[in-house]
């Protein structure tokens, strides 16, 4: 019998389980979505809810000032049109009480209630091997057999314990803002203490404020908050989404955040500060989170020296907003990047500082010692108080579905014991060894981080029609695979190095629970890329995944979705989507001239000390060169640096962000040559250029304004073969003297049989016929095989230190570790870089790539070695340069 004609009626007796296709737990913004679409889908469902109502979340936190913290316009079901017209917000921000009102008014219209069990725990779920069901007992009625088993229980459920010796030593009253009693608290006349200043504590202080004899605020951590500005729904916003309601609900599926706003491209220092405090006055009087963590400039929530000027400008305003300066100082957060830690909306949250019945007390300086039976001591003082409001947070994002385990699966594992290490999932959806189960908004998905109700419904819609497509394909039993869940895991790291949320204590990394194994839980890759991942799963077969059904039928397209870093799969994305013909195709005057043009675009990398143009003597011309210096005093060490383009493009200023960057990094001088190219120039002129460059920049250093000595050579790609083959020239006729070498993705050998240059033919930017035009324009086949062009058929002895960089998804990557690794037998002191994730160009789309940051960390650290130059601290920048642990 299809289990969608099973019966959905909960048993009157205990014994006899409720058969349902699908359970879900939780009838909050998730669970009566899910409702919805599996009952249009066909399926028999029940959800179960420890609540006596439906609305989740806001079913519980009713403290004073809960609202929500997203515009609910934004904060709402899209799914159906007619919905949305329904029912109209009175606020910006609507409070729970409405809030509430809008879910039940949604369990009412679409019939939900029939289907929810309120007031019933799930005690215990159990995977049957045999009939390839969940079994779920309860703490309230019939237990349940379903073939799926979905957990709808929120990121934020399951309240945090106090940890504070004494708790139940207090005589007064005790309160959590995350299970407020129903009919309210009257604090009036009242000494109040409320432990906390997170998005609660915020919320409902400058209330409690307004009721008690005296509010005390015990504080740990400072926290970022700005004003709401709550009234009417701004006109906008309001404009925007209705003039084109469907356009607005996709911007927001697409966006990072799960809500419509625009890519910022400016960044924080192409901007006077005057435009800058324009850009946050704007941002504070819009009274947005969304607005202010994505809209200031583009490095605001990716670069640690970007942060910093948010960061300034909101002290600033608690400095006037606080009359008492020390209280106005202990106010001031300084221990993490601003959107690291989830900011908060407040409505008169500072101003209440300001009033005689409240008090700070900063745990930094006076920690809790114990609650007593009459208040709260510290280290320094008692605190006689009437009532405690605990708002002292959640466990986040596992908690609350590890609160229903046991959940055993497969073989007997416990979901308890396979997250022991911390939560590991595939699309944040699902787990191996958990067969048909399903999370919402689960721990490794875009979730807290997003618009809630975008994530649920994109969320929903992927599981149900997953459901849908097992049923049809006579499917019964769907789990990830071991790789596609490891490759989900490695692919959250490598977005959480893009953001600075991992530079935080908090709870998205498990910080605030004592015991709890850390790591940044939700997915930090965006809503929109996070939706197209799923999707791309789907379209190719849903990929990692593993399908089983009757008579041992199987479907198993194993493999991982990404593996690329995140930034450099959607800049590919975006190349692809702009369909340009192959550069190869352009002729080399029109492949400059495209060069030039899309080299416009890009950021232009960030001031440095000064910038100097000249040109040097060759034997039959002169060459054009561009001199990048430090901001500090010199002379500086000096690297001489090789453009990237195959021998035919670029010159000296087309991989100026690069060197710039490596110039603030290292705090050398970089002198970018413009050799000859190729076709006017072929083979050996390039590698000739190179060589006579270097030398007459080693002569000349000190007029140049650099250290004399010994100089380093720099280079990518092409320009990397050029300063291999400088190296070997140098070696070979008696100077320059040279410290050491990097080699980016550098060009070694003529040879294309290495897999790699199939591995990678295409689909990389740099293709495997763009690579056979370059050489076919460079040289000769008959000359390819001399050093001068295929250094790796050279001699490779006595050559100066090297650091080479290769990438994965990279044609030239094998040639580039094959140099490598001949230098090392050959006895060169070698470091290599094998960047996994990364394309030809990621080191040098600068400000653009931002995971290529760390590489770039670890080659200014080389050059620095190879010139005998300090260590920097990557905690303590020094002047002049900055090698930061944070994406800086
Ligand atoms: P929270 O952000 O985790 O804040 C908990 C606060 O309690 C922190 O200030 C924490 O200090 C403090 N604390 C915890 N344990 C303590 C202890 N033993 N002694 C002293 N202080 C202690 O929790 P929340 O305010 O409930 O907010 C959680 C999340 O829920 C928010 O970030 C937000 O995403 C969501 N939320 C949203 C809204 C909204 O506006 N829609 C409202 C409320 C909540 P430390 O920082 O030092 O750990």
């Amino acid at each position: 019998m299809p289990d969608a004609m099973v019966a959905t009626r909960a048993s009157d007796e205990r014994g006899t389980a409720q058969q349902v296709d699908v359970a879900v737990v939780g009838a909050g913004f998730s669970g009566l979505y899910l409702l919805y679409r599996l009952r249009k889908a066909g399926f028999s469902a029940v959800a179960l809810d420890e609540a006596g109502d439906v609305g989740g979340t806001w079913y519980w936190n009713r403290y004073p000032g809960a609202r929500c913290d997203i515009q609910t316009i934004d904060y709402s079901y899209t799914f159906d049109p007619e919905l949305e017209t329904a029912w109209t917000w009175s606020e910006k921000y609507a409070a729970q009480p409405e809030i509430l009102r809008y879910l039940g008014f949604v369990a009412d219209r679409y019939d939900l209630r029939k289907d929810i069990r309120f007031r019933t725990k799930v005690t215990e779920a159990k995977w049957d091997e045999k009939a390839e069901r969940w079994q779920l007992t309860t703490d309230n009625g019939a237990p349940v057999s379903c073939r799926h088993y979905i957990m709808a229980t929120g990121c934020l459920s399951a309240p945090k314990p106090p940890e504070i010796d004494g708790v139940k030593d207090f005589k007064g009253e005790v309160y959590f803002t995350g299970r407020w009693p129903h009919d309210g608290v009257n604090l009036a006349g009242k000494r109040v203490a409320v432990i906390g200043t997170g998005s609660s504590a915020i919320q409902s202080i400058p209330l409690i404020a307004e009721q008690a004899a005296h509010l005390t605020v015990f504080q740990r951590t400072p926290n970022f908050a700005l004003p709401a500005h709550n009234g009417p729904a701004p006109s906008d916003r309001m404009s925007l989404l209705q003039s084109d309601r469907a356009g607005y609900r996709e911007q927001a599926r697409q966006s990072m955040a799960g809500v419509p706003y625009p890519q910022q491209t400016v960044v924080s220092w192409q901007l006077s500060d005057a435009e800058r405090r324009e850009r946050f006055e704007r941002a504070w009087a819009a009274g947005d989170l969304v607005h202010i963590l994505t809209q200031l400039w583009a490095d605001q929530a990716v670069d640690i020296d970007g942060n910093k000027i948010v960061q300034d400008l909101i002290r600033e305003k608690i400095r006037a907003a606080v009359r008492d300066p020390e209280t106005a100082a202990a106010l001031m957060p300084d221990d993490h990047p601003f959107g690291a830690k989830r900011p908060c909306l407040d409505t008169n949250y500072y101003a209440t500082y300001n009033r005689p019945n409240v008090t700070l007390v900063n745990l930094r300086q006076e920690p809790i010692k114990a609650i007593t039976a009459s208040g709260i001591s510290t280290n320094g003082r008692s605190f006689d108080v009437d009532v405690i409001v605990f708002a002292t947070g959640f466990d986040a994002m596992t908690g609350a579905i590890r609160a229903v385990h046991p959940i055993t699966g497969r073989d007997g594992k416990s979901l308890t014991d396979v997250w022991a290490q911390g939560p590991q999932t595939y699309l944040g959806l699902t787990v191996e060894g958990f067969p048909n189960f399903f999370m919402i908004t689960g721990p490794g998905s875009p979730s807290v981080l997003s618009n809630m109700a975008v994530s649920i419904e994109q969320h929903v819609d992927w599981v149900v029609d997953r459901l849908a497509a097992l049923r049809d394909a006579g499917f019964t039993t769907i789990e990830p695979t071991e790789t596609a869940q490891a490759g989900w895991t490695r692919h959250m790291a490598d977005c959480s190095m893009v953001t600075l949320h991992r530079l935080a204590n908090t709870w998205y990394t498990g910080a605030n629970v004592p015991g709890k194994v850390q790591g940044l839980m939700p997915y930090t890759g965006g809503v929109g890329p996070y939706r197209s991942i799923c999707d791309e799963v789907v379209s190719r077969g849903m990929l990692g995944f593993k399908l089983t059904g009757p008579g041992g039928a199987t479907q198993c397209n194993d493999g991982e979705v990404v593996r690329l870093q995140p930034d450099v799969r959607l800049v590919l994305n975006l190349l692809a989507s702009l369909n340009l013909p192959p550069i190869e195709s352009m002729g080399a005057i029109g492949a400059r001239a495209f060069v030039n043009e899309f080299n416009k675009g890009r950021p232009a990398g960030r001031p440095i000390g000064a910038i100097v143009d000249g040109t040097l003597p060759v034997a039959d011309g002169a060459l054009p060169y561009r001199v990048y210096k430090p901001a500090t005093p010199g002379p500086h060490p000096v690297v001489v640096y090789f453009h990237g383009g195959g021998w035919v493009l670029g010159d000296e200023q087309s991989d100026e962000p690069f060197c710039r960057d490596m110039v603030r990094r290292t705090g050398m001088m970089f002198v970018s040559v413009d050799y000859r190219h190729a076709p006017e120039h072929r083979f050996p002129t390039a590698a000739e250029d190179g060589y006579a460059a270097t030398r007459w920049i080693a002569e000349h250093a000190a007029e140049l304004g650099g250290r004399p000595g010994p100089v380093l050579v720099a280079g990518w790609s092409a320009g990397g073969n050029i300063a291999a083959v400088t190296c070997q020239l140098a070696r070979d006729r008696g100077g320059p003297d040279i410290a050491g070498q990097l080699l980016i993705c550098p060009v070694t050998d003529c040879s294309f049989d290495r897999p790699s240059y199939n591995d990678n033919a295409a689909g990389y930017f740099l293709t495997r016929g763009l690579m056979y035009w370059f050489w076919d324009l460079y040289c000769s086949p008959a000359d390819r095989t001399d050093p001068r062009a295929s250094p790796l058929r050279g001699n490779v002895e006595k050559l100066p230190p090297a650091f080479v960089t290769t990438c994965e998804f990279d044609p030239l990557r094998d040639e580039g570790v094959a140099y490598a690794e001949a230098m090392a037998a050959a006895g060169v002191p070698v470091e290599q870089l094998k960047a996994h994730g990364h394309f030809h160009s990621s080191f040098t789309m600068v400000d653009v790539v931002i995971t290529g940051v760390s590489g770039r960390v670890q080659m200014a650290e080389a050059l620095r070695r190879f010139a005998g130059l300090p260590e920097v601290s990557r905690d303590e920048p020094s002047p002049g340069f900055k090698i930061s642990a944070a994406a800086s």
